[in-house]
């Protein structure tokens, strides 16, 4: 059995806890290595590995720090194959998408390769006189990870990519369901030249996330995961005085106005729904068609596309998704297909009967789409996060753009029409925090910033660009002046520019 180990200080550090987790191959349900979790005591030898090592590394220049991100991205870039099918055997995506999982991380990278050029702070000369005011962003120290299971190479890089650049050292805790490629970016990032201790990984569980809340010398923590857990991390890493953004999870709606284009929007529509076995937050799982005209048109054509659909292992080229990522996510996604037929939606198409000849125990799921779906059923309010496409019908715009509003999610949400004054009104009067128009996955690129509204996000800062920049670092202002010699009298009034 292959043991998984944190990574501490530049080097691999074997678990001394005793216990670990099983990490799955998804494809044929074996246990393929057991990964270490930490103990409280494990995660602050990273921490002291991480305080001792940002000292200096805030003190290289940002230039040559940008020099470790070109350095790294070139790395990754040389070994994508072999990361892409680490990562899709253990969480179970086709490794095309694994691929793309990578890559979308690497474009943070890329941002950070230009992290000399943000850093540039304020300046302004006279504002009052003799007196110049400028700013600088210093990093905070020591930052710590937390990510989901779903993205095991994007996630992390949207976090430690900023962080590192910016100066700090960072302590990744990544999904236990699938560590492997995050603690081999850990070890490219040494060999991009960055010093032992600036990127450790410690795997675990609650205790190791309690740990990481609770330390005194982390300064701030990101998370990312389902909504539950965010607000507790949000809660429990606020009320110990650090910096916290938590993204939760989400429910995307995909609006279907009676102008769109029906095939281009439902040929969009099915990747969307169904790729990575719907297990993406940026995922659209529900559709509203606006009109009954609209919807008819639009189940038959999900229908004929479903029909075509391949679900195969991850490793199969011609697969367009594979299994999910767990057992227990299974049943988890089993169960709430049963509770929409049980809540009175129509079952159109059941993906639970499916299976794949040799691969009885991979957690595989056909593709099923429920119609008919009303606001009111809890399988409309929760988030599935599996291969399951609910229609919800509406009989107007005005409908359609309560539904996403209402939600308690309001991660992402797509409009297709061709008329733009409509979509125009759509993205502006719409409560969700990203928006596509005919874009159904509108993840924004790494130089913009990720992050819902509602209960798909607690804290105000966005993942990576400008906004990742911003959480990263503290601003310092000072205000000079350099007095001629003449002694003035003190001040008891403040100053203004009046
Ligand atoms: P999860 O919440 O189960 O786990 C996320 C992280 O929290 C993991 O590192 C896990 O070890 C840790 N964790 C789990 N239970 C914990 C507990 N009780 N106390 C403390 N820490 C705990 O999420 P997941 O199943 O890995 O990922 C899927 C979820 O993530 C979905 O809800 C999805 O929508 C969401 N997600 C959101 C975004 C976003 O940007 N909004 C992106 C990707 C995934």
């Amino acid at each position: 059995m292959r043991d998984i180990t944190h990574f501490i200080d530049g080097a691999p550090v074997a678990g001394q806890s005793g216990r670990f987790g099983d990490v799955f191959n998804p494809n044929t349900g074996e246990v393929q290595a057991r990964v270490a979790l930490a103990t409280e005591a494990e995660l602050d030898k990273a921490v002291q590995s991480a305080l001792r090592a940002q000292q200096t590394w805030a003190l290289v220049n940002p230039q040559r720090r940008a020099r470790v991100m070109f350095e790294f991205k070139r790395l990754v870039e040389a070994r994508m194959d072999e990361l892409a099918e680490i990562l899709s055997s253990e969480h179970g995506k086709v490794i095309a998408d694994s691929k793309g999982d990578i890559q979308r991380g690497l474009e943070v990278i890329e941002f950070a390769c230009g992290i000399p050029h943000v850093l540039k702070g304020e300046y302004t000369e006279g504002a009052g006189p003799g007196i110049d005011v400028y700013s600088m962003r210093q990093p905070l120290g020591v930052c710590a990870g937390i990510t989901p299971f779903n993205f095991p190479a994007m996630i992390p890089m949207w976090m430690f990519g900023i962080a590192i650049a910016t100066g700090n050292s960072f302590i990744l805790k990544p999904s236990e369901k699938d560590p492997t490629v995050p603690v081999r970016l850990a070890e490219l990032m040494m060999e991009a030249g960055a010093p032992a201790g600036v990127l450790n990984v410690v795997h675990g569980d609650k205790v190791a996330v309690d740990a990481i809340l609770d330390h005194a010398d982390i300064k701030a923590v990101s998370f990312v995961g389902s909504s539950d857990i965010a607000h507790y991390v949000y809660s429990r890493g606020t009320a110990a005085g650090k910096r916290v953004q938590a993204m939760g999870g989400a429910k995307n709606h995909g609006i279907i106005l009676p102008d769109a284009d029906l095939e281009q929007a439902t040929k969009d529509l099915i990747g969307a729904a169904y790729g990575s076995a719907g297990e993406r937050c940026m995922a659209l799982p529900v559709v509203v068609p606006v009109g009954r005209k609209t919807a008819d048109e639009l189940r038959e054509r999900v229908l004929a596309e479903i029909d075509t659909l391949k679900v195969g292992l991850s490793t199969d080229p011609a697969a367009q998704y594979g299994p999910v990522v767990s057992e227990a996510h299974k049943k988890r996604v089993s169960d709430y297909i049963q509770m929409g037929a049980d809540e009175g939606a129509e079952l159109v198409v059941d993906g639970r009967g499916f299976s794949l000849q040799g691969y009885e125990k991979g957690y595989f799921i056909g593709p099923s789409l429920f119609d008919q779906v009303k606001p009111s059923m809890k399988t409309y309010q929760e988030e599935i996060f599996g291969p399951v496409l609910q229609i919800v019908r509406a009989e107007s715009f005005e409908e359609a753009l309560r539904l996403p509003s209402e939600h308690q999610y309001g991660n992402g949400v797509a409009i297709f029409t061709r008329n733009g004054r409509a979509a125009r009104e759509f993205a502006s009067r719409v409560n969700v925090g990203m928006v596509g128009i005919n874009v159904p996955i509108p993840v924004p690129v790494a130089y913009h910033t990720f992050g819902g509204w509602k209960r798909s996000a607690f804290g105000d800062t966005n993942q990576h660009g400008m906004e990742g920049v911003k959480f990263y670092t503290k601003v310092k202002t000072i205000t000079a002046r350099w007095p001629e010699g003449a002694v003035e009298d003190s001040a008891f009034v403040i100053p203004t520019m009046k």
